[in-house]
């Protein structure tokens, strides 16, 4: 009996062996090691890997120092573009083409670029000095150091410095037929302005919502055209999806929007960039009324009170996948009534920025003064 049995049971001992082996190897394809490299003193964690003694990290972490970062398919090869500086790296070859006085050249790589995973990993510290960029490994510290040559003007706001008592209410993710008429009556009852950053496939879906919002007096924002993680997202695609919306805006409402929010509030130096050449400011939030994740309205408005400053920017939510937003809606008209007992004043977005101009003209013009009197 014994001798017949084995022949059964080796099969099923490596069977077992390799089931117990192969998530195993899985996982760790998928968790790659993790670590912060500091770009002008920020530190971006990322993602890499090791390949020849060479640190690859995605290529998409170069929008962190600002260079735009680009797929071309024609050439398989990823393209950064710096200060002057144009530089593609072929995906599985050892070199670069670079743009330099109106010609291609050919330069030398330390390893080539792959792919992993749904990334394009390229080498870190070849791209970094091709950009121009001084980069150091600090080995006591075991940290990497970029010092970009790239300067961006910051176009970012979380707030608004004044001692008026104003409050912007901002909507994301809308226009749509459900959540956004039981808030837009809200509003109206009250009369109270708010702030809507639409996303353009929900324009196009919902452009009766779009012009009521607009018709009513409300403030609009840019918020891409599909929601999109901007971190994950080539240049050209970042821009492609604001300037679509943009268009899509003007095509609905007659008008487009100064104003930017990126979707998860995840952007980069690159993002920035491309804002500022379209001529855009992002706009992020003081208080985070954290009503996507279906809060109750007592929750709700505990955090608005907790966070609430003047000249603070709020954020709330008109669309949500699971119509987790009942909580939102009932706390809205309750954070009406309690901010304007307060004394708060409603304000679009439009306005409050308006006051922040203002504000810094008046300062100048104060250190201006100050200085004539020296
Ligand atoms: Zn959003």
């Amino acid at each position: 009996m014994k001798t017949e049995r084995t022949p059964y049971l080796w099969p099923l001992f490596l069977i077992t062996f390799l089931f117990m082996f192969i998530p195993s190897i899985y996982a760790q394809d998928s968790t790659l090691a993790q670590a912060p490299i500091f770009v002008d003193e920020e530190p971006v964690n990322t993602k890499y890997l090791f390949k020849e003694g060479h640190m690859l990290v995605p290529a998409m972490f170069f929008k962190h120092t600002g260079a735009f970062v680009d797929w071309n398919r024609e050439y398989r090869s990823v393209v950064f573009k710096g200060n002057e500086e144009l530089i593609a790296l072929p995906v599985g070859k050892k070199f670069t083409d670079e743009y330099d006085s109106g010609t291609w050249k050919r330069g030398v790589l330390s390893t080539e670029a792959i792919e992993f995973k749904g990334d394009v990993f390229v080498p870190l510290v070849d791209v970094a000095k091709k950009l121009g960029m001084n980069i150091k490994y600090n080995p006591t510290l075991n940290r990497t150091f970029i010092t970009t040559n790239i300067t961006i003007k910051s176009n970012s706001i979380k707030s608004v410095e004044t001692n008026e008592k104003l409050v912007a209410l901002t909507f994301d993710d809308g226009p749509e037929d459900y959540y956004t008429p039981k808030i837009l009556d809200v509003l109206k009852e009250k009369g109270v302005p708010a702030t809507f950053f639409v996303v353009g496939n929900e324009i196009t879906k919902y452009p009766d919502v779009m012009k009521r919002i607009v018709k009513e007096g409300h403030g609009i924002g840019n918020h891409t055209k599909s929601h999109p993680n901007l971190r994950t997202q080539w240049s050209s695609v970042v821009r492609e999806e604001i300037l679509s919306t943009q268009e899509e805006l003007q095509r609905v409402v007659g008008r487009k929007s100064d104003l930017f929010r990126p979707p998860y509030g995840a952007i980069t130096k690159a993002d920035i960039k491309v804002l500022n050449e379209i001529g855009m400011r992002n706009i992020m939030w003081s208080v985070d009324t954290l009503d996507w994740s279906g809060l109750s309205a007592d929750k709700i408005i505990e955090i608005v009170h907790k966070e609430i400053n003047p000249g603070g920017i709020v954020l709330q939510h008109n669309f949500q996948y699971g119509r987790l937003l009942d909580g939102s809606v009932e706390a809205l008209p309750r954070i009406i009534d309690d901010l304007q007992k307060e004394g708060y004043t409603f304000v679009t977005l439009q306005t409050l920025l308006a006051k922040e101009q203002s504000a810094s003209i008046e300062r100048n013009q104060r250190s201006f003064e100050g200085k004539l009197k020296e």
